[in-house]
């Protein structure tokens, strides 16, 4: 069966939010730790975790996928940003263990004008701090469209950031078909390329999760603008097939297109329809 779920909306709780995904045949979703600008999160409710727990192993609800508030910025030049994008990262860390076993996935971040050399050494040398032999949890580095100066665009950018993490088992990669098509690699006419170049720069073994999303801009574009399945430049049949793909398919998939809970819907049942892998 395929895994798929969207990004929902973490204001209501995680009961709540298992209820949504239930709603509309999701059996993994995505949410925000807290506000996406950053800021204090809302101290988590152990009896709303509790009763979640409960709720998704009664609704095949299999796994959640934390994302951190993406203005976070671990390789800003300003020590302040980065002290900031530091703790907040590791509160959220202890945040995950309330619900063991799952992902967390953040954005590297921007090095503006450093260089990302130095912008990959800050994110590392945040990584090494924060990451705890302890935890259940696997941080996931997203690949990103490489707009400005964003670390990321690169599969090369990623695998330095993961050759300096000492926890390295504790890492993998989240790759958002989005990014990486507006960073230039042609999900579209070369998608097993693409796999394999994947595979041999970062390994697949790192890769645990998908962000399906379609594009508002052509190829190599760096612009990191979504659209939804079939409605932008990579279109319906490309994104078809990575979820089909030999070596994607057995992953979850998160929708993060511009939808409210009913277009949501409609976008995992045209994935179940078309979901044929081994055909
Ligand atoms: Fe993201
Ligand atoms: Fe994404
Ligand atoms: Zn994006």
């Amino acid at each position: 069966m395929l895994t798929a779920g969207c990004h929902l909306s973490s204001s209501k709780g995680y009961l709540a939010m298992g209820k949504d995904a239930v709603k509309i045949n999701a059996n993994i979703f995505q949410f925000f730790t807290r506000n996406p600008r950053g800021g204090n999160a809302k101290a988590i409710k152990p009896a709303d975790v509790e009763a979640f727990l409960a709720f998704a192993a009664g609704h095949g609800i299999e796994r959640i996928l934390a994302h951190a508030p993406y203005t976070l910025n671990a390789c800003s030049a300003d020590p302040k940003l980065r002290d900031f994008a530091e703790r907040t990262m590791a509160d959220d860390l202890l945040r995950m263990e309330y619900t063991p076993g799952n992902c967390y996935n953040f954005h590297p971040g921007c090095h503006v004008g450093q260089g990302a050399e130095a912008g990959i050494g800050f994110i590392a040398g945040m990584l090494n701090r924060i990451l705890k032999p302890e935890q259940s949890t696997t941080v996931l580095l997203e690949t990103m469209a490489g707009k400005g100066s964003e670390i990321g665009g690169r599969f090369e950018e990623l695998r330095a950031i993961l050759d300096q993490v000492e926890l390295s088992s504790h890492m993998g990669v989240c790759l958002d078909t989005c990014h990486v098509w507006d960073g230039g690699y042609d999900i579209v006419e070369h998608l097993d390329q693409v796999v394999e170049e994947f595979d041999r720069i970062i390994g697949l073994s790192r890769l645990r999760a998908i962000h399906l999303n379609d594009s508002q801009n052509p190829l190599g574009a760096h612009k990191d603008r979504h659209a939804k399945i079939g409605e932008g430049f990579i279109g319906k049949d490309a994104l078809i097939r990575v979820i089909n793909h030999p070596a994607l398919c057995h992953l979850p998939f998160y929708l993060e297109t511009p939808n409210e809970l009913e277009g949501y819907g409609r976008e995992l049942a045209l994935l179940r329809e078309n979901y044929h892998p081994g055909l």
